[in-house]
């Protein structure tokens, strides 16, 4: 609006001023004309000049007043009036010595406003006889550029209260989508969160941004729906061992038992705490890695000898399934990696390979260099992956077909620890699987 103002202002103030110099050039130039045809009556001699023609002072517009009068005058060199047309009667046309040459300019006659020239009467030789002073009136001219002024003066703020309605009518027709969007997407919470905002007509930018703010809605969903199921999947996941421990117990205290039965029970009962603890362990390592607050301290790593260290450590595991690992290497192998994080991505992993891998069925673990960057691959002969789930065993708490992995432990964690420590480390995880035939994990060092 205050472009639009001041655009109006300066269009308005130039209308005018063309208007004004347009009425006032042309008012010279009838001066012009006239002072041409009163030095067509004129003899001018060397040092003198003869009025000759009089007809041409007794025309109409010399003598009458009324309608469009032109008053001439002619003075000597010193003002002194030599002859004036009737039209004039007692009045004088004023005379300035200041204006040797040709000059325009506004004067008054009788109190009425008129536009004067005062043009000198000069010999071939260019000395100046005399003055030849003519003026027309200017009441009309000015009662038009006056008339033009107050119309502009009250056209603009009209112009500019028009303006501003229609500019707010306008601008509301097309903020109202934009308000559309913004009362539905107020509306929608974490109860709600499947509204969705409706899309506009048009494929403009508003359709692009509602487009937007819907898929951001549909990862939020996802996110939140995730989170439920989460929260369902660990209080299940707590809630079987503590039935079954609780179950375990009355049955224990119904009737005296003899101390081998007594510990074969409480022998149960322990293992069921553990899986438990060992549950709460990893739901708590999971939510503090998950939590961004842990930050991984890399540092140069000889990952040969984490290798071999977690080997050594799982060596119980690996003789109770007699499962024949290979890991030959030669040459050690560095990469970035946090310690601690990184052993517990290959312990999982290579529990992992133990647990779906029948008795006797070997595990190939290779340490190489590819492109300059270390990779680990740990290769099992186990029960394999379906190429749809390969996905899925990452997410927290899949178990691929419950019923097969319920006979070997597990809660579905592992993977999704595995996966968050890797992001954390910007360590990319490949896995290969075939049904029937193994799996392959590979770990790709960033350094
Ligand atoms: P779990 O505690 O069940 O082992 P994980 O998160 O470690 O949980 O693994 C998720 C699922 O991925 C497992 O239930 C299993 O079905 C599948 N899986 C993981 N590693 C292997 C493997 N080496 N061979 C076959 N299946 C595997």
């Amino acid at each position: 609006m205050m472009a639009t103002a001041v655009l109006i202002t300066l269009l308005f103030t130039t209308i005018y001023l063309v208007v004004y110099n347009t009425v006032f050039s042309h008012l010279d130039s009838d001066l012009d004309a006239e002072s041409v045809e009163v030095h067509r009556n004129l003899v001018i001699l060397n040092d003198r000049f003869v009025i000759t023609n009089s007809d041409e002072w007794m025309e109409k517009e010399h003598r009458q007043i009324e309608v469009n009068p032109t008053f001439v005058q002619i003075v000597d060199i010193k003002g002194s009036l030599i002859k004036k047309t009737g039209n004039l009667l007692y009045g004088k046309l004023k005379f300035y010595p200041a204006f040797k040459n040709k000059t325009f300019f506004d004067g008054m006659l009788s109190g009425a406003p008129i536009r004067q020239a005062q043009i000198p009467i000069q010999n071939p030789s260019g000395l100046t006889l005399g003055y030849l002073i003519i003026a027309i009136p200017l009441e009309e001219s000015a009662l038009v550029l006056r008339n033009l002024r107050n119309v502009l003066f009250v056209a603009i703020p009209l112009v500019l209260i028009f303006l501003y309605f229609i500019t707010k009518f306008i601008a509301g027709k097309s903020i109202s989508p934009i308000n559309t969007v913004i009362s539905t997407a107020e509306k929608i919470t974490k109860e709600n969160i499947d509204e969705r905002i409706e899309l506009p007509l048009h494929k403009d930018e508003l359709y692009t941004l509602t487009y937007t703010i819907n898929n951001l809605l549909d990862r939020l969903q996802d996110a939140v729906l995730r989170e439920k199921q989460f929260t369902s999947d660990a209080s299940h996941e707590l809630r079987t061992p503590l039935a079954v421990i609780k179950g375990t117990l009355e049955v224990l205290i119904r009737k005296p038992r003899s101390t081998e039965q007594y510990e074969a029970k409480i022998k149960y009962c322990i293992s069921e705490v553990n899986r438990m603890a060992n549950l709460v362990e990893q739901l708590l390592m999971l939510a503090r890695y998950e939590s961004g607050k842990i930050q991984p301290h890399t540092q140069k790593l000889n990952i040969a000898e984490t290798l071999e260290k977690i080997i050594l450590r799982m060596q119980h595991q690996i003789n109770a399934k007699r499962i024949p690992v290979s890991f030959e290497n030669k040459t050690p192998i560095f990469a970035n990696a946090d310690p601690a994080m990184l052993e517990i991505i290959l312990e999982n992993i290579i529990s992992n390979s133990i647990k779906y891998s029948e008795e006797g069925k070997a595990i190939e673990i290779t340490l190489k260099n590819e492109n300059g960057k270390a990779v680990c691959i740990i290769r099992d002969c186990g029960i394999g992956i379906e190429k749809e789930e390969i996905e899925k065993i990452f997410d927290r708490f899949y178990r691929v077909e419950e019923s097969h992995s319920s006979l070997i432990s597990g809660n579905g964690l592992g993977l999704a620890i595995v996966k968050r420590l890797s992001d954390l480390q910007k360590l990319f995880l490949n896995v290969e699987s075939r049904p029937g035939e193994g799996t392959t994990f590979s770990i790709y060092f960033n350094g």
